[in-house]
């Protein structure tokens, strides 16, 4: 049983409050309507006391709200109504500077790895086995062609609970990360994090949130799309538990979309449809399992 909640914008875990270090890296208040999450892109051991220490240090001139290990302990060091130096330069639909609303996560996570010997080598000096940890080769347009480390079951369980009691506590619109909102510049979270499922549980279950899909599982069949007609510009909501989201039509599975996701509609190839995400991914569903709106 994991439950948190937030009081005087600080964190709790089943009535206690996490640890907490102070970071000087903070300037004024702030009311945040957004998160962002993180990796570390460092050394993976403990509550990932190498990064608290870096994100603590006034050279840094970065910081977050949160770092959580991999086994899912957190560490708060900024409350969460001060903003924290954790996204730079970025923008979130048309706002910038996203530290003036919003909350930074940090999940322990090495970042993008290269080959070295057969293992995994981060930028610092240690290589970590591939089979041990599952780090896996990836590419995407948005992260480039790298070896990423995928995140604990824990860390995934305790995002979305997370995600969840901050998005009840304060008016949070959207989850998203900080390759989102710094295209080209940043590439955290890696690939492997399960994006939408964790934005999906965070906003979903009734929660007054307007960007979220506040639709309730549909159950009317998908339409007979025919393939030949654009339907730029329309949405859909995906009508499958978990709908494979995929590359390319018919090609590598790279995620899934929850029951209930509004996806936008940018255009079908054959039984296919290519989709953008609320979280901005774009990749391509079957279109028996999306109910055209
Ligand atoms: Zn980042």
């Amino acid at each position: 049983m994991t439950e948190f909640t937030i009081r005087n914008h600080v964190l709790f875990v089943d009535g206690k409050q996490v640890a907490f270090r102070h970071s000087p890296n903070r300037s004024g208040t702030i009311v945040p309507d957004v998160l962002v999450l993180h990796d570390t892109a460092g050394r993976i051991e403990g509550k990932g006391e190498s990064s608290i220490e870096w994100l603590c240090n006034p050279q840094a001139r970065a910081s977050a709200h949160l770092v959580m290990g991999r086994e899912g302990d957190i560490t708060q060091l900024v409350p969460f109504n001060v903003a924290a130096w954790h996204a730079g330069p970025s923008s979130f639909k048309g706002r910038n500077n996203v530290n003036a609303f919003s909350v930074g996560i940090e999940i322990v996570n090495p970042g993008s790895m290269t080959e070295l010997a057969g293992r995994a080598k981060p930028w610092w000096d240690q290589t970590f086995d591939k089979a041990q940890y599952g780090i896996e080769r990836r590419s995407t347009r948005e992260h480039g062609d790298a070896l990423w480390m995928p995140y604990t079951a824990r860390q995934i369980e305790v995002s979305k609970l997370l995600c969840r009691a901050l998005v009840r506590h304060y008016s949070i619109k959207d989850v998203t990360t900080h390759w989102a909102i710094s295209p080209g510049r940043k590439v955290d979270t890696n690939p492997l994090f399960p994006l939408e499922d964790v934005r999906g549980y965070a906003l979903g279950g009734g929660v007054p949130a307007p960007s979220a899909p506040a639709s309730p599982p549909a159950s009317k069949p998908a339409p007979a799309a025919p393939p030949a007609k654009t339907a730029a510009g329309k949405f859909g909501d995906v009508t499958a538990d978990r709908l494979n989201f995929r590359r390319t039509a018919n090609g590598e599975i790279i995620g899934s979309l929850p029951r209930g996701t509004r996806v936008e509609v940018n255009y079908f190839e054959r039984e296919w449809i290519n989709v953008t995400t609320p979280a901005g991914y774009s990749g391509f569903v079957h279109s028996n399992f999306v109910s055209i709106i």
